[in-house]
């Protein structure tokens, strides 16, 4: 058996395609089917790795080193499971493909065009998730009616003509607009969006509808007359609290079974619902832990999203929620507002921009005890920090931001020096390290050998570590015992910092332990005040 959803948008961008289609497939994986869920981006980047956070929120890197949108986190994070490469396809990976086949001479004189061309590419890739699993979730990127969308929609048509009706079910995911004046919410947008679709040749079996407010049984037959799709089948989705909410809204109105009786399968054990009924704790938690977390995009929470979601997790497993401020690195009055926090963070980045103040903030950490987390630049900046303040070289820094360092405690690797494109070469993906006994890292892990996903290309170096480690800033992990991974200082309740990305890791009942540990230091300093 291999079937095959689609997730198509229409009306506005942002709508949470990603989110919904991650909530089916997590009902569908709850009735035990392997699901997969993959990613169709029209942009012509080859991959997200080299925008800008600002146009497309975190670059998600996958375990084998893809640079990918934020949506497959999601779907790690509502699946549990492990995205790769081929979770990801764009416009710009997928022509640059049969732009290699062309000058191979692979198409045979052929003149190359967008259709057959570039939709076979595209239908090959839809096909390639046959082999491993029940149900592929195809979300196709944008808002139907983009020209640069139209090639995949075309892909999806052909795909649905040449397979089985019943291997194939479609979705479109719309917005109901509440209009004040009116106090009405507005069909017409879904209407429109479904006829663009309908003209492109795809009927959707679905229609799902954001929503803020109640979509009631009238306005769900005008959408199910107009659109031509059973009533039963035009779902509301409506703004919730929790994005971990959103499965259990779908499956009370029989979602999951609807889909399946349509695809024609069985579920393939009972429904376990734990997870279902675990995740419902959220909405209790009174207890509030402050966190900091300060970086360059303050006022773009998407730039750190896995982020956000890893402090989340952590502080709902401790019986908290957590209130995470996002304060800008070149903020005139950081210091001040790092008054109120629990506990401060440092993410990663590139650039200049903001530098000191990162810098300050790990100080004041540093010097009053607060429970630190620095993450790649995060971990970089606290290496710079120690070196000027606690080792006394006060030209201590990163040869990214000064290639001239007096004391580069930051540097590239050779390796990377001769890297001549910008897009996939950093040191990414999953890499090894082993963690050295009695540090807080072993106690976090309870592990010797770790893999975590990395994402940056320059590394602490080997020289400054015995200086560093005479003043108490110490490396409790090393890749191939050469590269430092992990620094922590003793004497100080928490303070770690990873060249790696451990937030891509936790999973909603599953926090990773750097963030568990960093949250359950905040709630203790907390409680001490
Ligand atoms: N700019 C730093 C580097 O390239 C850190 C990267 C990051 O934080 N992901 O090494």
């Amino acid at each position: 058996m291999s079937k095959f959803i689609f997730i198509t948008g229409g009306v506005v961008s942002s709508l949470g395609k990603g989110i919904t289609g991650a909530s089916i497939g997590k009902l569908l994986r709850l009735h035990g089917f392997k699901v997969n869920m993959v990613k169709f981006d029209p942009y012509l980047n080859v991959d997200p790795g080299t925008m800008n956070p600002y146009q497309h929120g975190e670059v998600f890197v996958t375990i084998d080193g893809a640079e990918t949108d934020l949506d497959l986190g999601t779907y790690e994070r509502f699946l549990d499971v492990y995205t790769t490469k081929a979770n990801t396809n764009t416009a710009g990976d997928i022509y640059q493909t049969v732009i290699n086949c062309e000058r191979r001479g692979d198409y045979d004189g052929a003149t190359v065009q967008v259709i057959p061309h570039i939709t076979d590419e595209i239908k090959r890739r839809f096909a390639a998730l046959k082999k491993e699993y029940d149900i592929s979730i195809i979300e196709i990127g944008g808002t139907v009616g983009d020209i640069e969308g139209l090639p995949f929609m075309e892909a999806a048509r052909q795909f649905q003509l040449e397979n089985k009706k019943e291997d194939i079910f479609s979705i479109h995911v719309t917005l109901v607009p509440y209009i004040r004046g009116a106090h009405e919410l507005k069909t017409k947008p879904t209407q429109h969006s479904v006829n663009k679709l309908r003209e492109i040749g795809i009927s959707p079996d679905m229609i799902i509808c954001r929503t803020e407010y109640p979509i009631d049984d009238a306005m769900k037959g005008k959408i199910s007359l107009f659109c031509n799709v059973e009533k039963e089948y035009v779902v509301e989705a409506r703004t919730s609290p929790s994005i971990y909410f959103i499965p259990e809204d779908l499956k009370k109105q029989n979602v999951d079974a609807l889909i399946m009786k349509k695809l024609n399968v069985k579920p393939k054990k009972k429904f376990d619902g734990k997870w279902l009924n675990d995740i419902k704790k959220i909405a209790k938690l009174k207890r509030e832990v402050k966190v900091a977390v300060v970086g360059k995009y303050a006022d773009l929470k998407d730039s750190y999203k896995s982020i956000d979601e890893s402090i989340n997790i952590a502080a709902w497993e401790l019986g908290a929620k957590a209130d995470i401020d996002y304060l800008g690195a070149e903020d005139k009055d950081l210091l001040k507002k790092l008054k109120k926090h629990d506990a401060i963070l440092v993410p990663g980045g590139f650039g200049n921009r903001g530098i000191d103040g990162k810098i300050a903030s790990i100080k004041y950490a540093r010097e009053n005890k607060i429970p630190f987390l620095g993450i790649c630049l995060g971990m970089q900046c606290s290496v710079i920090e120690a070196s000027r303040n606690l080792a006394g070289y006060k030209n201590a820094n990163s040869t990214e931001f000064d290639a001239d360092a007096k004391h580069p405690v930051i540097t590239m690797l050779e390796e990377q020096k001769n890297v001549k494109y910008r897009g996939g070469t950093m040191r990414l993906g999953n890499y090894k390290s082993e963690i050295k006994r009695g540090t807080l890292a072993h106690s976090l892990y309870k592990s010797d050998n770790i893999e975590e996903r990395h994402r940056h290309r320059y590394e602490m170096n080997p020289q400054y570590v015995d200086v560093l480690a005479k003043k108490g800033f110490t490396v409790s992990a090393y890749h191939k015992g050469i590269l430092p991974e992990i620094v922590e200082i003793k004497n100080h309740p928490f303070f770690i910092g990873v060249q790696f990305h451990p937030e891509f890791g936790s999973r909603p009942m599953k926090p990773h332990p750097l963030f568990k540990g960093f949250v359950q230091a905040a709630l203790k300093r907390q409680k001490s005040k």
